[in-house]
């Protein structure tokens, strides 16, 4: 997934960065509000955590503001107040949910997961299926034909990426805008050059690839 952590607390800010990079997230960080809002307008993110407590604009009126503008991203809040007037008024603008800091590493990636879910379902998923092909989300594991597969990170975020929208077709740009961060050159051969990567390691016995490529739009990953 591609996250924005809207946060000024440095430390903070990279702690959260560090550990959800780990996770094969691509992680972009705004430290004020002004900044998030920027961002925030300009890339499509699958999941915004944003303090509260920010400078230039705070994190209530940063959460209106991108509601107004139709967004629907989820937005989860961070927060010290624990006052329960508090938390129904980050909810009332926009907020989809709230952690109150300190908060355990886990619990903010159970949280996250919640968030991704598709509308609809009633629990997160944490597992995805193509085929014969199972990704677990909490513990990373690939597994085809009761085999693990071992991936690196980024391969991993390009997997998950594709089996969320199997049968789909993703253009490069989508596939830049939730698997890589700002830092992404758009005029690299990157996502290619990965999807290779991973197909080497996914189609052993197959004769045609999981991973078909669309001629000038993009790629979709088979579901059988
Ligand atoms: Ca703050």
């Amino acid at each position: 997934m591609r996250i924005l952590i809207v946060e000024d607390e440095k430390r903070m800010a990279s702690f959260i960065q560090r550990g959800l990079r780990e996770e094969g997230h691509a992680v972009d960080i705004a430290e004020d509000g002004e900044r998030g809002w920027d961002y925030a307008s300009v890339n499509e993110y699958d999941v915004i955590i944003l303090d509260w407590m920010l400078p230039k604009i705070d994190g209530l009126t940063l959460c209106t503001k991108i509601r107004e503008a139709g967004s629907r991203v989820p937005i989860l809040m961070l927060t010290v107040r624990d006052t329960v007037e508090d938390k129904i008024r980050g909810l009332d603008r926009g907020a989809d949910d709230y952690l109150t800091k300190p908060f355990a590493f886990d619990e903010l990636l159970a949280r996250l997961r919640a968030l991704s879910r598709r509308p609809g379902q009633l629990q997160a998923e944490t597992v995805l299926k193509a085929a014969d092909m199972t990704l677990d989300l909490v513990s990373h594991k690939v597994i085809i034909h009761d085999e693990p597969v071992i991936l690196s990170q980024k391969e991993y975020a390009l997997l998950e990426f594709l089996m969320r929208r199997k049968g789909q077709v993703v253009s490069r740009s989508q596939i830049a805008e939730h698997v890589w961060d700002l830092h992404f050159d758009p005029m690299s051969n990157t996502i290619d050059v990965y999807i290779n990567f991973l197909r080497k390691k996914i189609d052993t016995g197959r004769k045609k690839s999981r991973i078909e490529t669309l001629r000038g739009s993009g790629y979709r990953l088979c579901e059988t």
